[in-house]
């Protein structure tokens, strides 16, 4: 997180919504009101596709245009690689190898020029949405893609979150619990949260983060395809054109099938084609069971929150995929809570970040004792008595510590922050080392709901050099410190020696590996 060093006069927050399949780009006018900013192609949504063109990075529906034509020039899907380091995941193009948050930065560059454009005035700051249930390294890699893009990221925040925010802005005054149901084009997130004396506060939050869209869509795909391979003996996925030629049809009829009952699919390949009529009650048996696991997640939350359906007072739907009759059919089945109609799927997390970047230049604007935003913006964001309104979050995995436990002589993790902490926090606790002479103090920071090591997450090491001849069970004490933006830090400290690690885990791009990366992506032109 870069810390601000320019006057807030000089800068321009936007919000942005880096989605699966599609972003959007919101900001604050003049008067306090947040509204979307279209893009050069006067669309409120942009495609998150990427096309390189020799040294050029087409972003938006001109690169879905292409997805056909141009397969292997093609990259979609960033967001579900998130968080991986280059060996994970990498797309190369003209010789340069790209990382998911270099793609990612891609995608922000051109919300930002876009933003610039239709504005007239440079863009400096942003707040970039992510899905509640994204890990650490995700929300690092995020951060990253927003500063590769040359964005000074004021906060990353949670997508149920902003939605919030973006739904509670004019409803502050009455108090409710509102129960956010966010399915996009590859994550699937569901949150509580409280909105009271103009606080909203997330209660609690989960989701998977590889469900979404695509799986309707693949649904639709695969059947296709089996059919094919049925009546011609081929099968039409196995070329990267006919695949992406199909998957454009799959994802059209997907989307007829929520305003008709019926669609029908034509697909073809080396000179066979196929005709096939897809109804949406045959859809909908089809993808049960991809609408059974939201079900059980939706359940979950509301058994960790502790909550009957009847303490719940407005579902909040977002994301495109929300827009499919069986979606909301089957969440007003569950729940039997009205459904807010005054928000809109693709377009409420952008605007609920842009709020919260402009409570970011507020409460900055507080502490350096200036007031540049004008009062009439500074009115839409606080309360009668002045005070800007108050988000809280929460932590959604927990964060805890290898330990070594000489009873069952075996290690275990001990949990540091639990799930579902309000943050900003910071604990400390003390642990004796587990041997006699031990040379180093090495604390494994993992991330996860067990207790056994290997079914947790690592994150990173934190580690510090200890004086000799120490007893078994000296003290060390260990803090983690886990900041707005749920990046964690850990630090050591043992007889005057102190060791202070931001865990960044395999993302972890250095500063100086940003600012290559920042030089590189101005080479390329992104349209
Ligand atoms: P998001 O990432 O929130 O923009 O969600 C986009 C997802 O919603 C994609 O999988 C779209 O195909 C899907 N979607 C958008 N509109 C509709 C619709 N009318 N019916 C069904 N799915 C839709």
């Amino acid at each position: 997180m870069s810390v601000p060093d320019k006057a807030t006069s000089s800068r321009k927050a936007v919000g942005i919504d880096l989605g699966t399949t599609f972003c959007a780009i919101a900001h604050i006018d003049a008067y306090g009101k947040p509204q979307i900013i279209p893009n050069s192609e006067s669309e409120r949504i942009t495609p998150s596709v990427i096309l390189f063109d020799g040294t050029n990075a087409i972003v938006g529906t001109l690169a879905k245009q292409n997805a056909v034509a141009e397969p292997e020039k093609i990259v979609d899907f960033v967001k579900r690689e998130m968080g991986k380091s280059k060996a994970q995941f990498h797309r190369e193009f003209n010789g340069k190898i790209y990382s998911a948050e270099e793609l990612s930065a891609l995608i922000i560059k051109k919300l930002k020029n876009d933003a610039e454009r239709y504005l007239g005035e440079p863009v400096t700051d942003a707040v970039i949405t992510v899905p509640a249930y994204f890990n650490d390294a995700e929300r690092t890699a995020t951060l990253h893609a927003g500063q590769l893009a040359g964005l000074n990221v004021l906060q990353v925040i949670n997508e149920p979150t902003a939605a919030a925010l973006a739904y509670g802005l004019d409803k502050l005054d009455s108090d409710q619990t509102v129960f956010v149901f966010d399915l996009g084009g590859g994550t699937f997130d569901v949150t509580i949260m409280k909105i009271e004396n103009h606080h909203i506060r997330m209660m609690a939050s989960n989701g998977d983060h590889r469900l979404g869209g695509k799986d309707w869509d693949d649904i639709i795909v695969n059947w296709v395809a089996d059919e094919f391979d049925k009546i011609h003996g081929e099968n039409p996925l196995l070329d990267l054109q006919s695949y992406q030629d199909l998957y454009n049809r799959a994802l059209t009829a997907k989307i007829q099938l929520s305003s008709r009952t019926r669609t029908t699919i034509v697909h073809s390949y080396n000179g066979k084609s196929v005709k096939l009529d897809l109804t949406r009650d045959e859809y909908e048996n089809r993808c049960r069971h991809l609408l059974e696991k939201c079900k059980t997640i939706c359940e979950i939350v509301m058994q960790e929150a502790g909550l009957q359906w009847s303490q719940i007072d407005r579902i909040l739907l977002t994301g495109g995929m929300t827009r499919m009759p069986s979606v909301r059919d089957m969440i007003k089945a569950i729940s039997n809570v009205p459904v807010a109609d005054d928000v809109s799927p693709d377009e409420a997390v952008a605007i609920g970040a842009a709020v919260q970047g402009v409570l970011s230049l507020l409460s900055e604007e507080d502490k350096l004792g200036e007031r540049v935003l004008p009062q009439e913006v500074r009115d839409q964001f606080s309360s009668e008595d002045g005070s800007l309104i108050k988000v809280t979050n929460i932590t959604t995995h927990t964060l805890g510590v290898v330990l070594w436990d000489d009873g069952k002589v075996e290690e275990y993790v001990f949990p540091m922050i639990r799930k579902m902490t309000p943050v900003p926090v910071e604990t400390k606790n003390s642990f004796g080392t587990a041997k006699a002479n031990m040379k180093n103090a090495i604390v494994r920071v993992v991330e996860g709901e067990s207790t056994v090591p290997g079914e947790c997450t690592p994150l990173g090491i934190c580690d510090i050099e200890l004086p000799p001849f120490l007893p078994k069970g000296s003290p060390v004490e260990l803090t983690y410190s886990y900041n707005e933006n749920q990046v964690l830090e850990v630090i050591v400290d043992a007889y005057g020696r102190q060791n202070r690690v931001q865990i960044a885990r395999n993302t972890g791009l250095s500063d100086s590996e940003i600012e290559t990366a920042t030089a590189d992506l101005l080479q390329i032109k992104v349209v």
